[in-house]
């Protein structure tokens, strides 16, 4: 049996029952599955679990495992920064080397008038900090009545409670109170579920419109910002038609809103861009990046700003009363630097776009576009989703909501992959450095797991 620190894997789990509360779970099928699967250790995109089961890990983790696991080099950078000063504070004007370098870092990657970085521990957080910045800019710019942000139905933008009321999922609403007012949510370009059959650029055109009919419902000089993810992610990848993005930034520069790119999945090479809004083509004022910033080896993520925003703040005198005190935290962003000095080494980015993206695309194409179960096999770069249909040719789903994709799914673990199922899809998102061969095995995998499922 496998030990892990003090405990072997069955005692692990039954402490895991007993006392662990694992984040987005149903308690009550912790304990039916007698405890968490237990992941022990990882190289390169396989995870090993406590009972020495080896999967090629298809989700990068949690869509952030960007360079791969068992990077000595990061851990090494880390316990160097943790002997030189583990940790001191970003607030009241102080600092710490790494941070500053990686903000100098981060502007030059965002480029443009990007040029200001503020940093938290998650997505969630950098998205709370979306929502204080763009109302206080507003605010401090004379218009303090703009204070609406407008989202997509089945967006994710966290689970705190100004950044789950950003996010469109209803689901994340129920508990809690949520949405917070002043977030309106309008139709998601998801061409596949809600377009089906339509052209895509006209479809691109609705989605769009719709954004700026809401605009002029909830009157112009209300709203304070757009948000959206370039590709939605954990909305079960969607990926807008080639246009869409091009039309949101237009009616956004038309009445003077802010644009916020949540980056947080689609940053940091995941579309073959280093940012989705590069690979689209739009200029955002705000950007959202966490995940693939560190690769996950260590929690932290940043807002980008751009120098509008900050000049304004300046100007004001005021003092920006947000932060965290973990806002900066050195150690994480010293394995950050280096997690962005390995993409650049390694051409993740390039490599993701010209050949690892490509083949994928065509792997899903040939391999899986085809199946009876499959309605649409997507991807962009190296995210990807497989829809199931009950019926060929058609978006029609199995059942109320999708029942087909957790099948799949819990066949691709039993096959040796690790996969998620987002309603009636199966969505991956492998590490950048995934070869050729793993590509294949992620593909044959889930072809044999939808035959099994037949
Ligand atoms: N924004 C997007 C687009 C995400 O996908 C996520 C998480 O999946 C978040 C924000 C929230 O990030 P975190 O879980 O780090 O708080």
């Amino acid at each position: 049996m496998t030990t892990v620190r003090n405990h072997d894997i069955a005692t692990l789990r039954q402490l895991d029952m007993a006392h662990h509360l694992p984040a987005q779970s149903s308690y009550a099928l912790q304990q039916q599955l007698g405890g968490s699967r237990v992941i022990t250790h990882a190289r390169g995109c396989t995870i090993t679990d406590g009972e020495g089961h080896s999967l090629l890990d298809g989700m990068a983790g949690l869509w952030c495992v960007n360079v791969g696991y068992g990077r000595e080099e990061l851990a090494e950078v880390a316990r160097a920064q943790m002997l030189e000063l583990p940790f001191y504070n970003t607030f009241f004007r102080t600092a710490t080397p790494p941070p500053i370098e990686l903000a100098a870092r981060l502007a030059g990657l965002l480029g443009g008038d990007l040029q200001h970085v503020f940093f938290n521990n998650s997505g969630s957080e950098s998205n709370d900090t979306v929502f204080r910045l763009v109302r206080t800019y507003w605010a401090l710019k004379g218009q303090p009545q703009r204070t609406v942000f407008i989202s997509r139905r089945n967006a994710y933008h966290g689970s705190t409670v100004a950044s789950a009321s950003l996010g469109g999922m209803d689901f994340m609403h129920v508990q809690g109170g949520m949405p917070i007012p002043g977030v309106e949510h309008v139709m998601q370009p998801y061409h596949f579920g809600e377009g089906f059959g339509e052209d895509p650029e006209s479809f691109a055109a609705r989605a769009a419109a719709a954004i700026e009919e809401r605009i002029l419902a909830v009157g112009p000089e209300n709203v304070a910002a757009f948000i959206g993810e370039p590709v939605q992610g954990a909305g079960g990848v969607i990926i807008p038609p080639p246009t869409y993005w091009q039309r949101v930034e237009a009616i956004c520069r038309k009445y003077g809103i802010l644009l916020v790119s949540d980056e947080v999945i689609c940053g940091f090479g995941r579309l073959g861009a280093w940012f989705g809004f590069q690979h689209f083509g739009f200029t955002p004022d705000i950007v959202s990046m966490a995940k693939g910033l560190s690769s996950g080896y260590l929690p932290i993520s940043a807002t980008g700003v751009s120098r509008e925003i900050v000049e304004t703040l300046r100007a004001s005198g005021e003092e920006f009363t947000h932060g965290y005190t973990y806002s900066g935290h050195p150690v994480c962003a010293a394995v950050a630097l280096r997690n962005l000095d390995i993409i650049e080494r390694e051409d993740l980015v390039g490599r993701t776009a010209r050949d690892t993206g490509p083949y994928l695309a065509a792997a899903l194409a040939e391999r899986l576009a085809p199946h009876p179960l499959v309605g649409e096999a997507r991807s962009l770069g190296l995210i990807g989703a497989v829809e199931i249909v009950a019926e060929k040719g058609t978006n029609r789903r199995h059942g109320k909501g999708g029942q087909a994709a957790p099948i799949v799914r819990d066949h691709c673990i039993a096959r040796g992959l690790m996969v998620r199922a987002v309603r009636d899809a199966i969505v991956m998102s492998p590490p950048l450095v995934i070869s050729h061969a793993e590509i294949d095995q992620l593909v044959d995998t889930i072809k044999a797991a939808l035959d099994a499922a037949q």
